[in-house]
């Protein structure tokens, strides 16, 4: 089980700042800008790579979430959505999320 799973499941705690019936988005632990958050599904989907097209919704559900957290963090001058796939991509927890990173300028190419 992931570390996201348990935070679903409300086992470990976290700072959520969104909550529906197909995500949650919660504070980063190891924020790498002011504004860090990650929207995840509750679909415990791998990553955007093993998802399907039934999923079609639910990932533009997720991409509308992470506007509506942007918004409500007031990153009015822009932010950036990433979503890091499999080792090469960098990927540490095996559960499809969205970063939202703001609050400073962000640079590219990224490391
Ligand atoms: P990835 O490296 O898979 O793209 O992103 C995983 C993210 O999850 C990392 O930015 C990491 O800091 C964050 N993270 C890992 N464990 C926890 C946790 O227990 N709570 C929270 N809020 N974030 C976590």
């Amino acid at each position: 089980m992931t570390i996201f799973q348990r935070i679903l499941d409300g086992e470990i705690p976290a700072d959520v700042v969104h909550e529906d019936d197909l995500a949650i988005a919660f504070r980063d632990i190891s924020p790498q800008a002011p504004t860090h958050i990650l929207v995840i599904p509750r679909k415990p989907i791998v990553s955007i790579q093993s998802a399907e097209e039934v999923d079609q919704a639910l990932l533009g559900h997720l991409m509308l979430v992470a506007q509506r957290v942007a918004r409500a963090e007031g990153l009015d001058d822009g932010y950036r959505i990433v979503t890091n796939i499999g080792q090469q991509g960098g990927q540490s927890v095996p559960h499809l999320h969205l970063h939202v990173l703001g609050g400073r300028q962000l640079t590219w190419p990224p490391g």
